[in-house]
């Protein structure tokens, strides 16, 4: 049995939370939840409220007990949920003590309350999962006094929805796989040369062409096979407000990518007067990056974005509008006429700097109404926009700098943090589009790089773990690629850097798998530390 400091045992129970907590103490003991268990909360707070409603809907489903929510006297055998303004910690810390009056959690907001629910949720037995009632089970909870708060303040998880499209009743599941993992933002890449997936009031036919591509690529890039078959989807404006709701009342913020100025041909075939040839262009039936991007000298350009932008903003109350700025050919700017007249009277050296004209035009627009930026560590090339937080994606070089100019920093690196790699001999699983991420490799990252020490450390926000489904059809599929590597991405985030032990981890997603299955969660069953298969050398 693995133990690891700072966890104290001192009774027969177990623990096997994830992300592991930051301190636990395991008492003898154990308290039954039943049917005449109480959930005390303050009702008038309207946040602690959904809490205590959401724990309830946590329980009912697999106990078949309707537990009464009531703001009376402490009583024994209740769970109580309490603010307490005088617990200190990061925004999230709570304390969640159970003992034979019942369980208490107490935390200095509603933010904390609900984590201390996940951790309460995950003490009880995986069958708490299940969707229907189940018989013989004893609902019980060990003793523990748990002090936990988060490491980093930003724990996200990414969705492409641009190369494959994935229901709302998906999107909600993997928000609520979120919530239990105590991660906080979900990155919604919502546009993409493939597929623009979210409805524009004022430009509609961003979803009636620019949803829309006539067939698919077969197999992996370079193939020549294409299915034939017309693929698309997206989103509506109540969807996405239903989808953004359905995250806030599990504390999670949903921020939108909008890319720009590249991965834009969807838009451009919806209105090819905003690329620089005028087209006619199609949206995308392969994969890669495409010469073709927003036409940076034409001011139409800006105001279909200012337009896409505002209707964005109204549906997405993220102080973070992700703008895309990665992976932009300069090729057509270089031979547009309006193009080369702008970097002329913009006083602009070359091309990348173009880009950054771009990108610091956008910024200047959202930040008048409020919001902040991030883009991919491309728009450090040219000047980075004054405000700009940059999501460091080829490694880690794009975050040291950006943190070296005093800029915010999301780490995403490939090598560790892309659910879009293999995570064990490509010979034994399903196609993917390349690379080797193990969930160990996962695990082990340490969102601080070794460069940036000292006072510069703070610029680091977390880590995201970005998962492109250019090779996932299906809903399952994405299950697959991201579990269990968000479990190992939930403790990057959430544990710190010392508390880390592989032995440990591994132990406790021995349990925690069971709780996937439970929640009816495709997730990779193999070796989490397969090796990566040799090169066979050349002759
Ligand atoms: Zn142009």
């Amino acid at each position: 049995m693995i133990q690891c400091s700072p966890y104290t045992k001192k009774g027969k129970g177990e623990v096997n939370i994830i992300p592991k907590p930051k301190e636990v103490v395991i008492n003898d003991g154990l308290f039954l939840v039943n049917k005449e268990t109480k959930i005390l909360a303050d009702n008038s707070d309207k946040e602690v409220k959904s809490v205590a409603e959401y724990l309830a809907g946590i329980l009912r489903p697999s106990t078949g007990f309707d537990l009464i929510i009531e703001n009376g006297k402490d009583a024994p055998n209740r769970i109580k949920l309490i603010i307490d303004p005088e617990i200190k910690g990061n925004e999230g810390v709570y304390r969640l003590v159970a003992n034979k009056k019942g369980v208490t959690i107490s935390a200095p907001d509603a933010t904390g309350l609900f984590y201390g629910v996940q951790s309460l949720r995950q003490l009880l037995p995986v069958e708490i999962e299940m969707k229907d009632v189940q018989d013989n089970i004893e609902w019980s909870v060990p003793f523990v006094v748990i002090n936990d708060e988060p490491e980093f303040k930003y724990r996200g998880l990414h969705l492409d929805v641009g190369r494959h499209f994935f229901p709302v009743s998906f999107i909600k599941k993997y928000i609520d796989l979120l919530a239990l993992h105590k991660m906080n933002v979900f990155h919604w890449h919502l546009t993409e040369d493939q597929g623009w997936r979210i409805e524009i009031k004022k430009y509609p036919k961003l979803t009636e062409i620019g949803s829309v591509r006539k067939e698919t690529l077969v197999g992996h890039y370079g193939s020549d096979k294409y299915d034939g078959k017309p693929y698309g989807g997206f989103y509506t404006q109540d969807e996405v407000r239903e989808i953004v709701a359905y995250a806030k009342d599990r504390f999670i913020t949903v921020i939108p990518e909008i890319e720009l100025p590249g991965h834009s041909l969807a838009a451009l075939a919806s209105y090819p007067e905003l690329g620089c040839t005028g087209g006619p262009y199609e949206v995308a039936t392969t994969w890669g990056v495409f010469p073709d991007v927003y036409c940076a000298g034409n001011d139409q350009v800006f105001t279909f974005l200012e337009d896409v932008l505002t209707e964005v903003m109204d549906l997405f109350p993220s102080e973070y509008i992700h703008i895309g700025g990665d992976e932009c050919p300069k090729t057509r700017w270089k031979h547009c006429p309006k193009c080369q007249a702008r970097i002329k009277n913009e006083h602009l050296k070359n091309e990348h700097e173009l880009q950054s004209y771009f990108i610091q035009r956008i910024e200047k627009f959202l930040n008048a109404h409020g919001r902040q930026i991030i883009g991919w560590d491309e728009i450090l090339e040219g000047g980075l926009a004054p405000k700009a937080t940059v999501m460091s994606w080829r490694g880690e070089k794009g975050g040291i700098e950006a943190a070296q100019q005093h800029h915010d920093v999301i780490m995403t690196p490939g090598f560790a943090l892309y659910f879009d790699h293999y995570q064990a001999d490509p010979a034994t699983q399903p196609l993917a589009i390349g690379g080797f991420t193990n969930t160990k490799m996962v695990y082990n990252y340490n969102p601080i790089p070794k460069k940036l020490k000292g006072d510069l450390e703070k610029y680091v926000l977390g880590a995201q773990g970005n998962v492109w489904t250019e090779y996932m059809q299906t809903p399952e599929y994405v299950e697959y690629m991201v579990y269990p590597r968000a479990c190992a991405l939930s403790e990057v985030d959430w544990t710190p850097q010392g508390s880390k032990n592989w032995d440990d981890f591994v132990k406790r997603m021995e349990v925690h798998k069971k709780r996937l299955k439970a929640l009816n969660v495709n997730y990779y069953d193999g070796p989490m530390d397969a090796l990566k298969p040799k090169k066979k050398k050349k002759k």
